[in-house]
């Protein structure tokens, strides 16, 4: 009996990179489109999305990976996020619109320059008066 040997070496399927530099982008959730880059002698690492184009740059350390720069990334969207919270919870209560800016400040121009005169006038009165007793 000749010995028949199945060749089933298990082959990859695709080439695997050294360390993982894609991630799934934060903004239009494309897996895989956002791209780590590290630049050691900076310190500075960065990532870009080449979907939606987003960039995002962090200092880094001798330890930093692409990981990091992506996880401080989520960090930072993350701070982002729950400012525009706050914000928007901050606005929701006072309701109303402001008014249009140019508009009240011209009003409030000419009757202020007429008060200011007079109240200026009254404290002048007030402080001489004080000044005599
Ligand atoms: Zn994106």
């Amino acid at each position: 009996m000749g010995k028949r040997k199945k060749a089933s070496k298990p082959q990859g399927p695709k080439k695997r990179e050294k360390l993982p530099t894609s991630f799934q982008c934060l903004f239009c959730n494309h897996e895989g489109s956002v791209e780590v880059n590290i630049d050691r002698k900076a310190k500075v690492g960065d990532l870009s999305c080449k979907v939606c184009g987003q960039f995002y740059q962090t200092a880094i350390n001798n330890l930093s990976a692409g990981v990091d720069v992506y996880a401080d990334w989520i960090d930072a969207c993350d701070a982002v996020a729950k400012e525009q919270e706050q914000a928007t919870a901050a606005r929701r209560p006072s309701g109303k619109p402001r008014a249009p800016p140019s508009a009240s400040q011209a009003a409030h121009d000419d009757g202020l320059g007429d008060d200011f005169i007079v109240d200026d006038e009254l404290d002048a009165e007030g402080e001489f008066a004080d000044d005599d007793e």
